[in-house]
């Protein structure tokens, strides 16, 4: 296959700030930039994906991977929030070869074109929009003659005789199927079935990106994608559509094929309160959905209204308590720091987090960006231009223009509703309530003890807010088992005894567990662990040799036969 001449690289930069919220998820390569790198691949192009969100300005990789790979063009995807990576790169870019072409795309650079092009002489090229064919017609622009300004690319800004100017709007894609399968040139982890949302919030640019109208692929290339990645090892799935559950019929159609291909993923979802119902639920458990976050934004009505959400409360009570029914971790979105917000609405949201008892929940504050109605607000309101994002700032709170509110304020508020949510956790946890189907019985399980698991080790093991986190751990792996034989429960449950140096205990759960998975390397592991804290070093050499290769077996393995041989001597 013919490659032409063209070196490009695609890069999604860093923050400014560290992200809090693993939740945010910031960390992987978004979607798009997996789109228009298999559309120039399709189109025989030399192009490379490369996730510096790590990264920041004085990171040495920076210099030493331009000067390796000598780009032609660097593509880069913007959010509001890494623009400055962006520009920091663009700029050790053009320092290495003033030739390099830099072109910005995606949310953050769609909504600032004309600041960016008027700001930073690094950036040469804004896509606008929907960036696959946009992006591939300025490529071939750029290896043309280039006599002549690009005028007739839909989708592009660049600057004219100095000044920013702006192309039409590209056309949107009418038929997503048409787009090459990402899948089959590269493997990553978030998927999205649909373009555009439901909704209208005023807070939210996607409406303005993606265009009213909600386009999908068919469920046959959705399934293609998910194949392909499961060939290559991902169990792991993120649906990251704004609302996944759109198109019911088309949902579990997918999710009737998932079952069908016997596909053992795990996958989490995003939706709306008012797009789901009980028989979408179900088929979306059975094939391997774990979570469905909501955003509920705010237990006010008038806080909810101010912001379009356009969600009832009695909406929200019916999906959140269906969603958790079905065994589907049910995660709340909220936004504080709202218009008229104030110790009244908080009071309100605490209420309704008490009615739809979240098992996760997180909290944002409120952010005013381009691309919003809420941002045209703010210059109307402020008598600010885009100049302000020449700040090295990654966002406007809401609260700030605000005069209404304080930072004092605000921190209360958002200390008012962790707490009250860390404080009511264990009582929800105490409180779900399971679907009584038995084909449930064994994804019950796994529910409980994933659950069970973020109590033990995961997110909120660390939180001192959490009473009582091993023993709502242990509650948890007991109904994982009442429900079904589940390795993970056996294991945790086990190292929950083990840490309380009850280790014959541990040693009976875990030969339980053994005979329902024999060759379980965590569960022959622990057993191994257990027995060497019981003094039976010959024993437990008996389940951890046939794991040699795994280190942690090998390392304990080699302390046994040390324990023996100084036994004998
Ligand atoms: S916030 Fe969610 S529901 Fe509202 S417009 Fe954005 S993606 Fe759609």
């Amino acid at each position: 296959m013919p490659v032409l001449g063209m070196k490009i690289l695609l890069i999604y930069p860093y923050f400014l700030e560290a992200r809090v919220h693993t939740a945010e998820d910031v960390r992987a390569v978004p979607l798009g930039l997996y789109y228009v790198a298999s559309v120039l691949k399709e189109n025989k192009y030399d192009v490379k994906i490369l996730n510096w969100h790590n990264f920041d300005e004085t990171s040495p990789k920076i210099k030493e991977v331009l000067m390796r790979e000598k780009p032609d063009v660097i593509g880069f995807s913007i959010l509001h929030a890494n623009r400055w990576g962006g520009v920091d790169i663009a700029r050790i870019a053009k320092q290495i070869d003033p030739q390099v072409k830099i072109v910005f795309g995606g949310i953050g650079a769609t909504f600032l074109w004309n600041h960016f092009l008027t700001h930073f002489r690094e950036i040469d090229y804004v896509v606008i929009g929907e960036g696959e064919y946009s992006f591939l017609n300025l490529i071939h622009y750029l290896e043309s003659d280039r006599s002549r300004p690009p005028t007739a690319i839909k989708g592009i800004a660049f600057r004219h005789n100095g000044k920013p100017i702006r192309n039409e709007r590209a056309e949107p894609i009418v038929n997503l199927d048409k787009l090459p399968l990402p899948a089959k040139y590269f493997s990553y982890q978030h998927l999205s079935l649909t373009r555009g949302c439901v909704g209208n919030c005023n807070f939210c640019g996607s409406p303005q990106f993606w265009g009213h109208k909600i386009r999908s692929h068919s469920a046959g290339y959705f399934m293609d994608q998910i194949v392909l990645l499961y060939r290559n090892g991902v169990r792991w799935f993120y649906f990251s559509d704004d609302t996944f559950t759109v198109n019911h019929r088309r949902v579990v159609e997918i999710c009737k094929k998932i079952i069908e291909k016997k596909l053992d993923i795990a996958w989490t979802a995003i939706s709306r309160v008012d797009y789901v119902n009980d028989e979408i639920l179900y088929w979306m458990r059975k094939a391997g959905c774990i979570q469905i976050s909501y955003g509920v934004e705010s237990g006010s009505e008038k806080i909810r209204n101010f912001l379009q959400k356009r969600i009832t409360s009695a909406q929200i009570q019916n999906a959140f308590n269906l969603t958790q029914y079905h065994g589907i971790m049910a995660r709340a979105y909220f936004i504080y720091g709202c218009p008229q917000e104030s110790r009244q609405t908080i009071d309100e949201t605490i209420l309704l987090i008490q009615e739809i008892k979240p098992l996760s929940v997180i909290f944002y504050i409120l952010d005013i960006f381009p691309g919003t109605r809420l941002y045209e607000d703010f210059k109307q309101r402020s008598g600010h231009d885009d100049d302000i994002w020449l700040n090295r700032t990654e966002d406007i709170m809401y609260f700030e223009t605000d005069p209404d509110l304080t930072q004092e304020m605000i921190l209360d508020f958002g200390q008012r509703l962790r707490s009250a949510f860390y404080e009511y956790l264990p009582g929800f946890v105490d409180a779900i309530e399971l679907i009584d189907k038995k084909d449930f019985y064994p994804l019950h399980a796994k529910f409980y003890s994933r659950l069970a698991m973020t109590f033990d080790h995961g997110d909120y093991s660390q939180n001192e807010a959490i009473k009582d986190k091993n023993k709502i751990a242990g509650m948890l792996y007991r109904r994982a088992l009442a429900y079904h034989p589940d390795a993970t429960a056996f294991l945790g449950l086990a190292i929950l005894s083990q840490k309380r140096s009850a280790y014959g205990e541990a040693s009976r759960i875990l030969s339980t567990g053994l005979t329902h998975f024999p060759g379980d390397p965590q569960l022959n592991i622990c057993m191994g662990v257990t027995l060497m804290n019981m003094g039976e070093f010959k024993q437990a050499l008996d389940y951890l040799q046939g794991y040699q290769d795994i280190e942690e077996a090998a390392h304990f393995a080699a302390l046994c036969f040390q324990a023996l041989k100084s036994e004998k001597s």
